[in-house]
């Protein structure tokens, strides 16, 4: 791990959960065995990563292995993204929040909010930061301001350097990491106005924060800046071909179109070749174009129940993770 080399930027670690309540009372059976610190063997079969966390991990044992040193290299002028990826009630929301407030139960997302001032605190008198965040959410293609309930609709445009960015979202500049929580919480409190049943709302959409960090040299006037989307993906189970129909099929189709555009994205990426990368196949990947792959810090977390009764979803979940290898 931590080997941040130009060629292989970007990383696929694994997660399981504990078994839940439900499915130990249900007798559920616990399917993996973990076999070193890349190896999960699921079903007879193994699945190999650049880290696997079995349940017993913490949130800061996630967070240094992964996410700290991406911190370091946004602010050196990298661009970055970190995904959770997997069905619902998988563990996604737990890695990247987590408890906002609960310093051993914060998630990545707060982490990195803590990490980013300290670093800053710690750093040259001459360099003035400006940090800004935003958050909004993709759901059936349509781009919602987390932090202005008016915008609903918002569009993918281009600067004038041709990076694709949301076009009118709400920015918000912070000046510590109290208050990038604050906007979280501002944020998670306008979803759940917005909708009525938060859980399955947020299964079905694609929530993305994004924290932009300008710094400036005032001695030299030397300019530096970097972003990081950090990407709460919708759940990837697949809605059973007979039951559903309606609007549930349409959203369905939906998630699994443009879950597979970012694995399409993420593949063509990981093979390094000068092969076609479809970023245009979905608003998720347009957004992200310019802070996955090349010289960009990426990360995907596959997160996975460990029960038995859902492991057919597990297995299809490994093996989307294994497509970005
Ligand atoms: P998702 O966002 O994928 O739908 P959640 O992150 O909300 O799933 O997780 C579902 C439940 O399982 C939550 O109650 C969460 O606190 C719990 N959970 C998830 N991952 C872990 C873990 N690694 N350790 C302990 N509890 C977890
Ligand atoms: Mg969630």
């Amino acid at each position: 791990m931590a080997d941040t080399n130009a060629e292989c930027n970007i990383k696929v670690l694994c997660r399981f959960r504990p078994l839940n309540q439900s499915e130990i009372i249900r007798g559920d059976k616990f399917i993996p065995i973990f076999q070193g610190e890349d190896t999960v063997i699921f079903g007879g079969k193994p699945y190999v990563f650049d880290q696997v966390f079995p349940t017993n991990t913490t949130q800061e044992q996630v967070y240094d292995t992964c996410a700290k040193q991406i911190v370091k290299d946004v602010l050196g002028g990298y661009n970055g993204t970190i995904f959770a990826y997997g069905q619902t009630s998988s563990g996604k929301t737990h890695t990247m929040e987590g408890n906002l407030h609960d310093p051993q139960a914060m998630g990545i997302i707060p982490r990195i909010a803590q990490d980013i001032f300290e670093h800053i605190f710690a750093m040259d008198e001459n360099l003035e930061f400006h940090i800004k965040v935003s958050y909004f959410e993709i759901y059936m293609e349509k781009i919602r301001d987390l932090l202005d309930v008016t915008k609903n609709n918002l569009s993918v445009h281009e600067d004038k350097y041709r990076v694709p960015y949301v076009k009118g979202c709400t920015e918000r500049f912070v000046t510590s990491p109290e208050e990038v929580m604050d906007v979280i919480d501002e944020g998670k409190a306008n979803r759940h106005v917005a909708v009525t049943n938060m859980n399955e709302h947020s299964s079905r959409s694609h929530s993305i924060f994004l924290i932009s960090i300008k710094q400036e040299n005032v001695e030299t006037e030397q300019k530096l800046s970097g972003k990081l989307y950090l990407v709460d993906l919708a759940g990837s189970e697949k809605v059973s071909k007979t039951g559903a129909e309606g609007a549930v099929l349409d959203e369905a189709k939906n998630i699994n179109k443009s879950l597979s555009a970012l694995g399409n994205v993420i593949s063509a990426l990981a093979e390094g070749t000068k092969s076609h990368v479809p970023y245009r196949d979905s608003k998720m990947t347009r957004i992200l174009q310019d802070s996955l792959g090349g010289n960009c810090r990426t990360t995907m977390f596959i997160c996975c129940s460990p029960s038995s009764y859902n492991d057919t979803e597990t297995k299809s979940t490994l093996m989307f993770g294994q497509r970005a290898k």
